[in-house]
């Protein structure tokens, strides 16, 4: 590490509160931590995720997260409705559905025409 880096990262605050500075074995990345023996940095993917030292609960693909957040809200009365096509050939100033309010721009959101469905849910296309 530059000196001048190292001397700009000694500040009392973390010396007070008893953290020390590492590398992680795995990635090389540098960490704070107040744990002494600590070797990884505690990011993915040198560590499993958690929260809070609890485990994420069961590891899902991109089709089950995708499925657990469309029926979490049909679940809460929201219609689910089929994915908007990427190119959004609805619009003259995107050529891509950049977020799912794109679906809804212009005439929805405008007033011009009501939502296909309220509440709704939609998950954006992407690449498959
Ligand atoms: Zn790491």
């Amino acid at each position: 590490m530059h000196p001048e880096l190292q001397k700009m990262l000694q500040l009392q605050f973390f010396g007070k509160e008893g953290f020390v500075r590492r590398k992680c074995e795995k990635c090389g990345s540098y960490f704070w931590t107040q744990d002494e023996k600590q070797k990884l940095c505690g990011d993915a993917p040198c560590v499993e995720y958690s929260f809070i030292n609890n485990p994420v609960g069961k590891k899902m693909d991109l089709h089950g997260m995708r499925e657990a957040f469309l029926s979490f809200f049909e679940k809460h009365g929201h219609t689910r409705l089929k994915r908007y096509p990427v190119v959004a050939r609805w619009r003259d100033d995107i050529y891509l559905t950049i977020a799912s309010i794109a679906d809804f721009q212009p005439h929805v959101t405008s007033g011009e025409v009501p939502p296909p469905a309220n509440p709704l849910v939609i998950s954006a296309k992407h690449k498959t």
